[in-house]
């Protein structure tokens, strides 16, 4: 079976980020980026779906030269080959991602997509939809299981939603993306990562695939939250309550 994974570079979620000079995006100077925590799941539900069925996994990521380091990491947790469709980050929103991958799959006929639920970094979750509507495949959002029929042609997904579990049916091919819960990605250890170095990283042009690349959504402006004010110390459990009551209208 073949899975084309699809993993975005996101600001790193621990780093204190700051906003442009004409605050449309983020000062990037001293911050780091690092794979999309949801797109790891994806990357390890594929690699497990693989090691189960046989076939191969594809991991792909539109973006900018340096986003080869981030497909690279797909690669040392033990994907087969990489794609890199060159976009400039501002050139990107989920719809103009949505139909790159769709493009791919036509390019590359897997059997299934798999994505994280959201980049970290927007906040969107869009893209897996979105590709599904495309593709007119079935989609099953936000995954926390993933069990494939023996004939390989349909897979029961468990889905975390706000009252419990729904289980769905899906038949292949289809678009999944992975919730946090879905499993523990694995580490990539060092043979890992040196085998990754000699894996192929094939990059196609989005004009080449005949994708219409006009993004529909620009960032017009971000604002940061109000800085907190500082706290206070009280003498009692009875100050506390006083004040919870009295001034913060809590109680
Ligand atoms: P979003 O809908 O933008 O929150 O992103 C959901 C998922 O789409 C991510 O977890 C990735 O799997 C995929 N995705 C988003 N942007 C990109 C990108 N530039 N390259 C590859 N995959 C992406």
């Amino acid at each position: 079976m073949k899975i084309l994974v699809a993993v975005k570079r996101v600001t790193d979620p621990d780093a204190r980020i700051r906003l442009n000079a004409d605050a449309t995006g983020i000062d990037m100077t001293g911050v780091e980026y690092k794979v999309n925590p949801f797109c790891e799941n994806a990357v390890e539900g594929a690699l497990q779906l693989r090691d189960a069925a046989g076939g191969e996994v594809v991991v792909v990521s539109i973006g900018p030269e340096e986003v080869d380091t981030y497909i690279r990491t797909g690669l040392a947790m033990g994907g087969d080959r990489g794609i890199r469709v060159p976009l400039e980050d501002e050139n990107l929103d989920s719809d103009v991602v949505a139909r790159v991958l769709a493009a791919l799959v036509a390019k590359e006929e897997p059997e299934l997509v798999m994505l994280g639920k959201q980049a970290i970094d927007g906040d969107n979750n869009q893209v897996a939809q979105l590709l599904a509507g495309y593709l007119g495949w079935p989609q099953a959002c936000f995954a926390s299981e993933i069990a494939l029929s023996d004939d390989q042609q349909s897979a029961e997904v468990t889905r975390e939603v706000d009252g419990g579990l729904e289980v769905l049916n899906v038949g292949l091919p289809a678009v999944i993306s992975a919730d946090l819960r879905l499993n523990e990605p694995r580490y990539a250890s060092l043979p890992g990562i040196m085998k990754a170095k000699r894996k192929t990283i094939d990059v196609y042009e989005a004009a080449d695939l005949g994708v219409d690349t006009t993004v529909k959504v620009r960032v017009l402006k971000l604002e940061s939250p109000p800085e907190r004010a500082a706290g206070i110390k009280v003498d009692s459990v009875d100050d506390l309550l006083g004040k919870l009551r009295n001034e913060a209208k809590a109680l």
